[in-house]
């Protein structure tokens, strides 16, 4: 690096002098006001936060009791949440599981609360030894 003002190489800080900004050696600097050239700090990146959200395991009997207490047929719910009736039941027998987007839904829609924080990552889930950690919901809808 050589300095911006006077030429003279060495090392340089960026300085600021009448508004410009300048790479400027240790002796221009002084004119100048020093700009920080600290990182602006990272914002803390979370994952989309849906993609740690799973099923609770009792998923299909909340579904079953939120049914029975709203009162409504399995083809009612169906319906309003724009799902096939043979969708919703499965998900009621626990054979497929809604989508994270769907659950949410389905959590206003009968007041229940469906999903969990995932903490599954270090415990596994329980299915098909090692192969089954890291499941995520997405592939337990597509196994059938
Ligand atoms: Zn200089």
């Amino acid at each position: 690096m050589s300095c911006d003002l006077c030429g003279k190489k060495g090392p340089t800080k960026l300085t600021r002098i009448e508004g410009v900004a300048y790479d400027a050696c240790e002796s221009c600097a002084r004119h100048g006001e020093a700009i920080k050239t600290v990182a602006p700090r990272k914002q803390f990146s979370r994952h989309n936060p849906d993609e740690q959200l799973i099923l609770r395991n009792n998923a299909p009997k909340l579904l079953r009791d939120a049914r029975s207490r709203s009162g409504k047929t399995q083809s009612d719910l169906a319906k309003e949440l724009g799902v096939k009736e043979s969708e919703w039941q499965s998900w009621e027998s626990g054979s497929r599981s809604p989508t994270v987007a769907l659950a949410k839904r389905i959590e206003k829609h009968l007041h229940i609360s469906l999903l969990q924080e995932d903490v599954t990552e270090n415990i596994g889930l329980g299915v098909g030894g090692s192969s089954g950690a890291g499941l995520t919901i997405g592939d337990l809808i597509k196994r059938k």
